[in-house]
């Protein structure tokens, strides 16, 4: 056989090749007793509670940066949260980590102004939505202002007692949509029309939602405290509570993200960034966790602290399977999207309308801040939900603010030249969470939201959308706490 240069150099380059894959390939996986995917609050929380316990607990980030769903903007003016910010009363781990890391709970000063409405190409002030000819709401619904229907009519309806009452099977018929409990309550299609603006009354299981109304009133009755109803919409004094010194909604002084950061930084080096996980393979000795720079990491076990939205990318083996696997790739997400800016001057002076305003039209809520002690300008913001918030998403943040303004400007002319935009950041386009938060549709939370959430071989659940009795951030910690848990009994 001859054999030419062509083909040598072909044997050459082959071969060192195969040596750079084999040392790649002998790159030693890192050891550790488990390993957390997801640097959010519930991750954070897991591997603290592990670290506590004397347990090695290695955290996956696949951003640049902690805390997920927790994201103060701290390079844009005024420093808006993007995500979450508001801690109630009850919020017993959230408040127990800050003291732990000496972060500042403050009351929160987001006060909104007055509200007016725009519907049918008509503005009408919030005082007189009761009585105006364009109300075609019935009875009690007439007295609601169009932001706030779907809300209170939820609440209304709510037969849920205790906070996990939502699970419990004799409860199981109000798996249906938020439409169609509130139709066998009585009420009108057209309030039902007005709430779909704010509430999804169509794709989203009553169920789901009862538990959150439900976690909402027991944070706004914690401890006895009475709520003074003030004239504002979605309007009570935040005053401090006598007994423990907390209002009613608090914020982390210098941004909700010092929390996961501080958290980070007392598990020091365990927590690795820019790290996205793609594989997770099982067996009865151990586990391996992938990631896609081809780093690996062995351990005994792995915390699934990712929304579903993502875990659905990651491939895992043995396969999860049955209902758990439904709910991993069914689990619906919905979005939020805020637009952010200030109020140069106070137009409402010049058409005498109240500041903030809900409309039917693309921008359906603009909320217009009081001025904080602190600030000599007001700051605004502009909130998109459900699907009118994944339209902007479609958008690019520049075509979306331009949209945005414009159309402000359309529906109110003495707005014009009067609002600064800064900033818009939606949910749906963040590759790593794609959604503000899990949503179960009707039938969902009986099909699989007990299963979903059980250890699947090495593989343990953590996130807001395993909660069982909490919401928001606390309800991510608690999580966190309950799979800490479920490995310490195992370890
Ligand atoms: C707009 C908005 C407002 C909110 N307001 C409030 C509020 O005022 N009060 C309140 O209590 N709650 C609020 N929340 C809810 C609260 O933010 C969440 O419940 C909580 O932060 C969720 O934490 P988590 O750990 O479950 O998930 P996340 O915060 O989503 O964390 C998941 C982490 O996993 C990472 N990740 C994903 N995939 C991978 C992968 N393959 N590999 C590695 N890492 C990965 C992500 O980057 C992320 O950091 C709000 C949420 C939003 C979006």
């Amino acid at each position: 056989m001859k054999i030419n240069r062509r083909d040598l150099m072909k044997g050459v380059l082959a071969a060192s090749a195969l040596s750079v894959a084999g040392k790649i390939q002998a790159k030693e996986a890192e050891k550790t007793q488990v390993v957390v995917i997801g640097g959010g609050l519930s991750g954070l929380n897991t591997a603290l509670l592990l670290k506590d316990a004397g347990i090695d607990a290695i955290v996956l980030e696949g951003s640049d940066r902690v805390g997920g769903r927790v994201y103060t903007a701290d390079d844009v003016e005024t420093r808006p949260e993007y995500g979450a910010s508001q801690i109630g009363r009850s919020y017993a781990r959230l408040i127990a980590l800050c003291s732990r890391f000496n972060l500042k709970l403050v009351p929160e000063h987001r006060h909104l102004m007055p509200m007016s409405n725009y519907i049918e190409k008509t503005w009408i002030k919030s005082t007189e939505w009761e009585n105006s000819p364009l109300n075609k709401t019935v009875g009690k619904e007439r007295k609601i202002i169009p932001p706030l229907l779907g809300s209170k009519l939820l609440i209304e309806a709510n037969p849920l007692e205790n906070l996990n009452d939502w699970l419990d099977p004799k409860n199981a018929g109000y798996d249906i949509s938020i439409g169609e409990l509130l139709r066998q309550r009585g009420v009108s299609e057209e309030a039902i029309k007005l709430a779909s603006a704010t509430t999804d009354m169509q794709n989203a299981s009553a169920l789901g939602m009862l538990q959150e109304k439900n976690r909402t009133l027991f944070d706004a009755s914690f401890g006895g405290q009475k709520l003074e109803v003030i004239d504002r919409p979605y309007g009570f004094e935040n005053k401090k509570g006598e007994h423990d010194g907390l209002a009613q909604i608090n914020n982390i002084e210098g941004g909700a993200s010092r929390l996961p950061e501080a958290m980070a930084k007392a598990l020091g080096d365990n927590v690795r960034m820019n790290k996205i996980v793609r594989q997770v393979d099982m067996n009865e000795k151990g586990a391996e966790v992938r990631c896609m720079d081809g780093s690996r990491f062995q351990c005994d076990y792995v915390v699934s602290a990712i929304p579903f939205s993502t875990l659905q990318y990651v491939n895992i083996y043995p396969e999860v399977a049955g209902r758990q696997e439904e709910g991993i790739y069914t689990l619906n997400y919905v979005d939020t999207c805020r637009a952010f800016g200030i109020i140069e001057e106070p137009y409402w002076e010049e058409d005498g309308i109240e500041p903030s305003f809900f409309s039917d039209e693309t921008v359906q809520m603009f909320w217009a801040l009081e001025k904080r002690p602190d600030e000599d300008k007001s700051r605004f913001m502009v909130v998109f939900t459900d699907n009118a918030a994944s339209r902007m998403d479609q958008m690019s943040k520049a075509d979306a603010l331009a949209l945005i303004e414009s159309e402000i400007n359309r529906m109110r002319p003495s707005t014009k030249g009067k609002l600064k935009f800064l900033d818009i950041y939606g949910w749906k386009n963040d590759p790593l969470i794609q959604g503000c938060r899990h949503m179960y549709t009707p039938g969902q939370v009986n099909r699989f939201a007990k299963e979903m959430i059980e250890p699947h071989h090495r593989m343990h659940f953590a996130g807001e959308h395993t909660r069982r009795v909490d919401f928001g951030m606390e309800s991510a910690l608690e999580s966190g706490e309950r799979v800490a848990f479920e490995i310490l009994s195992r370890a």
